[in-house]
């Protein structure tokens, strides 16, 4: 299951946690329980 920090909307803040619009989000948080389904995969650069 993907999870937060492979989502193209994170940005990280350090390695625990990370920026998500202006909401700080735990970097193993489980895409599923994204409050707005918004979960977009990184794209590998
Ligand atoms: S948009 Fe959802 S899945 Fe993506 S970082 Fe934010 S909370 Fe996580």
């Amino acid at each position: 299951m993907p999870q937060c920090s492979e989502c193209s909307h994170y940005e990280e803040i350090d390695e625990t946690k990370g920026d998500c619009f202006g909401h700080e989000v735990a970097a193993d948080r489980d895409s599923e329980e994204c409050p707005t389904q918004a979960f977009e995969p990184r794209e590998n650069e």
